[in-house]
């Protein structure tokens, strides 16, 4: 598989611990590893082998860390699927494209398939559905697959709108579990700070990380690291030799957080 292609091989290196908040889903994500990993042993015990879950919600949530993180914790390559480059000008072309890529992804099994942004390529299916025969043909292909598919291809669908599905798509069985994934609130964000400072190795005791918190509100992971990085930028530009002048300070994060607008200042 060639990097840019429909089917994208995705470098990971995230581990599950790193997502701040999620409980749920990372806990979620651990059990269903933990059969993934011993699949022959589980399957002979009477248990399912796992279809994959579908993940919802805001950007910069997390939803593309946790695609990451289940990689790394099922110990399996990940592969994303790009459904927007996979739709053609010739007749059939969508299709053939789709079913190769889905062979593709179950020739490399075990594995993860990551379909990101998966409700752009069935938007406009309604509860009658409308929509281009295409977009349905493609949906209604997809979805047979999910039904039929060789149980070692984890599928993990990731999606910002969850209005856009039809509803066909949510129906039990389809996955085996869909999480919402919401902005995080004060203590995850405590936990999202730490998580961003400790892997720049920056965090220290003098820093108060539920004032920081306090005054995030609205704001997603994405923006937290955004913060913590601007803060250690703007302390690096400082070019100060002062072992203590160089450490980072509750003071300088806040003063980072002035520079980003959260999603709930620009909605
Ligand atoms: P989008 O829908 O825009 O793709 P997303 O929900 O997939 O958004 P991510 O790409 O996972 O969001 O988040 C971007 C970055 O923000 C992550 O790589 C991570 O560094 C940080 N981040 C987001 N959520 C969290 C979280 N819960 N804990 C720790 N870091 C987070």
């Amino acid at each position: 598989i060639k990097k840019s292609s429909i089917l994208e091989i995705i470098d990971f290196k995230e581990k599950i611990e790193e997502i701040g908040g999620l409980e749920g889903l990372k806990e979620w994500l651990s059990s269903k590893a933990q059969v993934f990993r011993r699949l022959d042993e589980a399957k002979k015990f009477g248990v399912d082998t796992p279809k994959g879950v579908l993940l919802v919600g805001m950007p910069g949530c997390g939803k593309s860390l946790a695609a990451k993180a289940s990689a790394r914790l099922f110990n399996v390559p990940l592969l994303r699927l790009d459904i927007g480059r996979l739709l053609g000008k010739y007749v059939g072309e969508s299709e053939h494209n789709m079913r190769v890529a889905l062979k593709t992804a179950e020739s490399i099994s075990p594995c993860i398939l990551w379909i990101d942004e998966i409700e752009k390529a069935f938007a406009g299916i309604d509860q009658n559905g409308g929509a281009s025969d295409i977009t349905k043909r493609l949906f209604g292909q997809f979805l047979t697959w999910l039904q039929e598919k060789e149980n070692t291809v984890f599928v993990v669908a990731t999606a910002n709108d969850i209005t856009a599905f039809p509803p066909e798509f949510l129906r039990k069985g389809r996955f085996d579990e869909v999480f919402f994934i919401d902005f995080p609130n004060e203590e995850e964000r405590e936990r999202i700070f730490e998580i961003h400072l400790e892997k720049r190795r920056k965090m220290s005791d003098d820093i108060n990380l539920k004032e920081l918190a306090e005054e995030t509100e609205g704001y997603c992971g994405a923006d937290i690291e955004e913060i913590v990085k601007n803060a250690v930028e703007n302390k690096f530009i400082l070019e100060t030799e002062n072992e203590e002048e160089k450490k980072i300070t509750t003071n300088n994060l806040l003063e980072a957080t002035k520079s980003i607008d959260s999603l709930s200042n620009i909605l």
